[in-house]
């Protein structure tokens, strides 16, 4: 056996984006552990890191093209595969129109350097119907960005390396490792605001792995938190509170807001949220008495009834409280590529679907329509599908039955390592280099970085000979289903140039970069000639990261990052955006609602996520997946008891759609009235053993297509009615 080496990379599986430490010998990989180096994560890894070696390994993963034939699946080129593909969809989109075409773009998308190429992919099949996972995580969040800040990245993060109260609502980070606080041992910098005497409030109907570690948890009823939120802001206008500090020559609708939120006080909304109101005003004014205070809200913030107007006052208590762009509050990171300088501003509701006439954010429709644009006749249905990196199947609402719309496609063709419940509708699957057989960096990430560095990971081990990475797949879709491509420049120049050359450039041009000077605004054209025709060699560029394995520390978030885009757009923070107070009268209906209303016997079923597990793609690795079983029904003994449940009982969890059965784990730390399943099981197919032995149903089974957020058309996932027995 040769000498063992290091290889230094970081790990591409969730947010956190970790340093790793790899010892590999003879082709083989040796240990992975976390790099002490690396500037961003300090050592620390997550289990999940050490399945990267299982995901290298594994002879399930797919190394070459598969065609579904009559009699299962075959092996084929790549060129072959390729023609099929294109022929299929350009004969479909010739004789049905664009709209006939569509595409779906998994989570690990933003994980990879293919997302640089998805805009141009999607330029490719222009006037196609495109969905992702956003609309069943942060849309409500980048709404409020767009419509609030003016831009969909432009992304507050709590500053938790200096905060001295963070409130959290909806969202377990010691689960997620950090959702849109990335950065590694989020937990530990999170541990940092205690230990500094400040104090950390978990907002969960669960208590959460990371409620049990703050000061305080309160039980709220899911979907309520937009009630929650309002009366605080009420509170805070109430008790003379409001604190713009610097924003304040920023800010419009301040009046609006007030009047909007004068309704909604803490004894009105304590019954409905069942916080009692005294600790409702408690908390609204512990925020103004806190110096640097930030208020944080994740995916159960989005994915509820009423998720875009709670994202909406998730941001404007930030405002009110004088929070936003402050040190210690919500800061803007500035990440090495800039993506709100160069990706677009953002749009919402300049296209409806078909059916239900739902608003599409961006270039995306929801996902929670998808399966009834397939199956439903007429003009538009959609006949062809893309999916890269993703398994709608078991993440989107109803799964089952886009299970079955799936197979009502013309044609399907699937940008995947894996053949999976999604992917196993496919007519061809394009399996992209694993990703040790890749370069690595992150060019989406970084806008979530509680701080800034930047690292470039080479392939620790060659790809098969001929294979493709994502990107490079990408790029042959484009250029094969329509030849007069052009794409935006950055796409062009990705397809003539590469991946690498055009990140470089991407990383001179950036606030670090060798050339930032080119798009600084506040540099005069002589400086910026000068540049342009010296060979710059300080600052950031491939170069640089190259010569630094474990990564370049570019500093601590700073504040005046939001200042310097209101300046350069030449707009304001706005708190009163008129979308927002139109959906408030379904809030207050919903307020002056009975209890009564719901129905008699039924619980409100939320998720949950774990550490070891990746949403739906690693529950296939015996390494995560071992120890007890962890998809199971979580109950509070007082519901079991009524039901007639013991602590392990199989029991059946029905909703309009559909039902699934599995173990129930009874537990004080759920609120009564609401159970939880994790999402991301449901396993079922052939090669998915190891996960369809240890797994449940999948959550998604039970969650409705038809329950959305009606103002930004997100499904909602935590609330859902259920019926519960043993
Ligand atoms: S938290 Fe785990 S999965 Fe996420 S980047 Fe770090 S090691 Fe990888």
């Amino acid at each position: 056996m040769s000498e063992t080496a290091i290889h230094y990379r970081t790990c591409p599986l969730c947010e956190a984006m970790c340093g790793l430490a790899i010892s590999h010998a003879d082709g083989r990989i040796v240990a992975i552990r976390g790099d002490d180096a690396d500037p961003l994560s300090k050592g620390h890894i997550c289990p999940k890191a050490v399945a990267l070696q299982d995901i290298h390994t594994d002879p399930l993963r797919l190394r070459a093209p598969l065609k579904r034939t009559s009699t299962g699946w075959a092996e084929i080129g790549w060129e072959e595969a390729f023609a099929e593909v294109t022929q299929n969809l350009r004969s479909i989109r010739d004789r049905h129109g664009e709209q006939a075409l569509a595409a779906y773009f998994g989570n690990p998308t933003v994980h990879t350097p293919a997302l640089l190429m998805v805009p141009g992919l999607i330029e490719a099949i222009a006037g196609a119907q495109i969905f992702s996972a956003t609309s069943v995580d942060q849309l409500p969040m980048m709404l409020a960005s767009l419509q609030m800040l003016d831009h969909q990245l432009l992304l507050p993060i709590p500053d938790v390396d200096c905060c001295g109260f963070l409130l959290i609502v909806g969202g377990n980070p010691a689960a997620s490792q950090g959702s849109f606080i990335s950065g590694g041992d989020v937990m530990a910098r999170i541990e940092g605001i205690r230990q500094r005497g400040g104090r950390v409030v978990v907002i969960d109907p669960r208590r959460t792995e990371t409620a049990k570690q703050a000061d305080e948890h309160l039980f709220i009823r899911p979907g309520t938190d937009f009630f929650l939120l309002a009366a605080m802001a009420q509170v805070i206008f109430a008790e003379g509170r409001v604190r713009l500090r610097e924003l304040a020559p920023w800010v419009d609708g301040l009046e609006t807001l007030r009047e909007a939120v004068a309704e909604f006080t803490p004894e009105r909304v304590a019954p409905k949220t069942g916080i009692a109101a005294a600790k409702i005003r408690e908390l609204a004014l512990a925020l103004g008495d806190a110096e640097q205070a930030a208020v944080y809200g994740r995916i159960g913030s989005c994915t509820q009834e009423f998720g875009g107007l709670c994202n909406w006052l998730l941001y404007a208590l930030n405002i009110i409280n004088g929070s936003l762009d402050r040190s210690g509050g919500m800061l803007f990171p500035t990440p090495p590529i800039d993506l709100v300088r160069l990706g677009p501003r953002g749009s919402f509701a300049r296209r409806r679907t078909r059916l239900r006439g739902l608003p599409a954010f961006g270039d995306e429709f929801p996902v929670a329509v998808l399966a009834e644009e397939i199956l439903a006749p007429g003009e538009g249905r959609i006949r062809a599908l893309i999916t890269h990196a993703g398994n709608p199947v078991l993440s989107t609402p109803n799964g089952r039955q886009l299970d079955r719309a799936l197979t009502a496609l013309d044609f399907m063709v699937s940008i995947d390592l894996y053949l999976n419940e999604t992917t196993r509708h496919a007519n061809i699957i394009l399996p992209p280099a694993g990703p040790l057989e890749r370069p690595h960096f992150d060019a989406g990430l970084p806008l979530a970085a509680v701080h800034a560095s930047a690292k470039w990971s080479p392939p620790l081990f060659a790809a098969p000979s001929g294979s493709y990475q994502d990107w490079q797949i990408m790029v042959e879709l484009a250029q094969r289903l329509h030849p007069r491509f052009s794409g935006r420049l950055v796409h062009r120049l990705v397809r003539r140039l590469g991946l690498e050359r055009v990140t470089d450039w991407l990383l001179r041009l950036g606030p670090y970069g060798t050339h930032a000077a080119l798009l600084d605004e506040d540099a005069s054209w002589t400086q910026k000639l000068r540049i342009l025709f010296s060979p710059a060699r300080d600052g950031l560029s491939l170069h640089a990261l190259r010569q630094h394995p474990h990564g370049i520390d570019l500093g601590a978030m700073q504040p005046g990052r939001l200042m310097r885009h209101l300046k350069r757009r030449n707009t304001g923070i706005h708190l009163a955006p008129s979308l927002y107070l139109a959906d408030l009268p379904r809030a207050l209906a919903r307020l002056t609602e009975s209890a009564d209303a719901a129905p008699r016997d039924s619980l409100l079923l939320i998720g949950r996520r774990h550490v070891r597990s990746n949403n739906s793609w690693m529950h296939r690795i015996p390494r995560l997946i071992k120890g007890p079983n962890r998809c199971t029904l979580l109950l509070h003994p007082d519901d079991a008891a009524h039901r007639g449940i013991a602590e392990g009982d199989r029991v059946t969890v029905t909703s309009r759609v559909g039902a699934v059965t599995l173990p129930a784990q009874l537990t004080t730390d759920i609120l009564p009235g609401v159970v939880s399943m994790p999402h991301g099981y449901g396993q079922r197919d052939a090669g998915a053993s190891t996960a369809a032995a240890h797994g449940g149903g999948s959550m998604n089974d039970i969650t409705d297509e038809q329950f959305i957020d009606a103002l930004t058309g997100t499904p909602v996932l935590n609330g859902v009615p259920v019926t519960v027995t043993r």
